[in-house]
């Protein structure tokens, strides 16, 4: 069994989607990113990527390459998978936590949980998402940005 961890930030914009758990959600301000700015996904992937001691997001997806401008980041997570499936791990469980001030994410958390889950291959009890507000406080209080943490546990196959 190995444990990782994952944290990503992406700062939020007016007028672009706000995507977060493979989902877009309406709001007036949305994640920007090189690729889509799912800062869900990335965290789940860093945190794949730990587990298996393969490096980091930024190592495998550089946002030099201009072949990821806008790239969905359920197509990365895909890629990281194959990564962690190489080195001959499969994954236990899932836990994020999203801090987000506005909108409130827990009614769309059940669809992230799918699409996650289908993205992954794996069924949605496996991974659970969480999400809180930090009270006003700070950048993420300020809605200039939004945050998230993932454990993941990995198994050998
Ligand atoms: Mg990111």
């Amino acid at each position: 069994m190995r444990i990782g961890f994952g944290y990503d930030v992406h700062q939020l914009v007016e007028g672009t989607p706000l995507t977060l758990g493979g989902i877009v959600i309406a709001h007036h301000r949305g994640t920007l990113g090189h690729s889509d700015g799912d800062t869900l996904i990335h965290a789940i992937c860093d945190a794949l990527l730990g587990a298996a001691n393969l490096g980091d997001i930024g190592l495998h997806f550089p946002d030099s390459d201009p072949s990821l401008k806008g790239i969905d980041s359920k197509i990365l997570l895909k890629k990281v998978l194959q990564l962690t499936t190489q080195k001959g791990y499969a994954i236990v469980n899932i836990d994020a936590t999203v801090c987000l001030q506005q909108p409130m994410l827990r009614p769309h958390i059940p669809q992230m949980k799918e699409v996650l889950a289908k993205t992954m291959l794996i069924t949605t009890d496996k991974i659970s998402i969480k999400a809180t507000t930090t009270e006003k406080l700070g950048f993420t209080g300020r809605q200039e940005g939004v945050s998230a943490y993932a454990v993941v546990l990995l198994q050998k196959i």
